[in-house]
């Protein structure tokens, strides 16, 4: 059978591994969106190579561009956040969700609301709205899967076993960029030695996370969202090899440690074919030649995100949403220029605890409106806190 897929956030690198399995079996699949920003070269080449019913950009300011990309291919070319949200919206079976940062959750949620499956990579979706997202999914009668290479790991980690038998779950970090700088040079590190991950080839934006482990961060929350533990039976070790992405602990003391390559085509490629395993393209691992795999406890003075993760763990309501959006707005400013690689987790730390006493937001029922709502107002609380340790 035919299966209708759509992939949003198409050109990324989650985006283009998801094409790159789709493309490999072209009569498996209709493919009915693709949504990119603002490379519309990929975008356009993709759309015509997979006969795309639509290509979207979001942004507005583009469209001329695409429909010139387009002209003659027979594939819909439209722009804005409305046409994405309608190409989100469209029937489809299985829905990759791979934009990077809160503008992910809206269109994940259309998806939903038409019953597709959605396989899950926005890891901020479910940082932002984690109990907003399931529910969306339960009333539509349809699931998540995800793809985090993490979580696609204790998934994997868990079929077959009873949630009540959990005990902990392990996840896994690199270390990212720094994690063997003395401490003193994180001060100074810039953005393009924060822009290179020393095992995993990924977006710009989640490898400088990865350098100051706020993508751990978000991934302990996601892990607290999705599988529904405490925050307690949620640990992170340093893992500078990557092999292994998860472990789960059982309450007879075993542990489920999936072990795999690092590579995104792996946990995609579970996602989309789930619940069967189908051949991937993915290395083999040569396990002599490896030798041995080690670990070590995060330092925390080194990752203060980490420490910020339990607290939005503990805190829980929409703290979620204003951690993940001071976030993305202290990256921004650090990506720019703007600010220190280390400022980014003091802005973050100071607009959770302004977000906290100023506006008893956080405690809020979890609507798409008080979400978007409170991303907003954090993302200007990051402004401010900026521009004062600016002046
Ligand atoms: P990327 O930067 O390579 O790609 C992001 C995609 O989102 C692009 O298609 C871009 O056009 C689109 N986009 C950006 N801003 C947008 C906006 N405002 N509105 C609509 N679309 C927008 O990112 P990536 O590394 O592929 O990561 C995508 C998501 O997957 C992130 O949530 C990331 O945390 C998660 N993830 C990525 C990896 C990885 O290997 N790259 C691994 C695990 C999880
Ligand atoms: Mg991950």
């Amino acid at each position: 059978m035919v299966r209708r897929v759509s992939i949003l956030g198409a050109t990324g690198s989650v985006g283009q591994n998801t094409i790159d399995l789709i493309a490999r079996a072209p009569g498996e699949y209709e493919v009915v969106a693709l949504t990119g920003a603002s490379n519309i070269a990929q975008l356009a080449e993709d759309a015509r190579r997979l006969n795309a019913q639509v290509a979207v950009t979001a942004d507005a300011a583009r469209l001329e561009d695409l429909r010139a990309a387009l002209a003659g291919s027979g594939v819909q070319a439209a722009a804005g956040q409305a046409a994405l949200e309608e190409a989100a919206s469209r029937p489809a079976d299985w829905v990759m969700s791979a934009i990077v940062g809160a503008a992910g959750l809206k269109p994940g949620l259309c998806a939903l609301e038409q019953g597709a499956v959605l396989a899950l990579a926005n890891k901020e979706s479910l940082v932002c709205a984690g109990a907003l997202i399931l529910s969306t999914a339960r009333r539509h009668d349809t699931h998540l899967l995800p793809v985090d290479s993490e979580h696609s790991a204790v998934f994997q980690g868990l079929v077959g076993e009873d949630m009540a038998t959990v005990e902990r779950i392990i996840i896994t970090a690199s270390g990212g960029a720094f994690r063997d700088w003395p401490l003193e040079a994180l001060e100074h590190a810039t953005l393009a030695e924060a822009s290179s991950h020393p095992n995993w080839d990924m977006g710009q934006r989640i490898t400088i996370d990865s350098a100051s482990m706020f993508n751990k961060a978000l991934e302990l929350i996601e892990t607290k969202e999705y599988f529904g533990v405490r925050p307690d039976q949620i640990e992170t070790v340093i893992h500078p090899e990557s092999l292994i992405h998860a472990i789960v602990g059982f309450v007879d003391g075993g542990l489920m440690a999936h072990v795999g390559p690092p590579d995104m085509r792996h946990a995609i490629g579970y996602a989309l074919h789930y619940p069967e395993r189908r051949d991937l393209p993915v290395a083999r691992l040569d396990l002599p030649q490896i030798a041995q795999l080690t670990f070590r406890e995060p330092d925390l003075r080194r990752y203060p995100a980490l420490r910020l993760a339990r607290a939005v763990m503990e805190r829980g309501g929409l703290s979620g949403a204003v951690f993940n959006a001071a976030k993305e707005r202290a990256l921004d400013a650090f990506i720019a220029g703007h600010i220190g690689f280390l400022e980014m987790a003091e802005i973050v730390e100071e607009v959770l605890t302004r977000f906290d006493a100023e506006t008893g937001r956080i405690d809020a029922e979890m609507t798409l409106d008080n979400v978007m709502q409170t991303d907003h107002l954090a993302r200007e609380r990051a402004d401010q806190v900026m521009a004062e340790r600016a002046g």
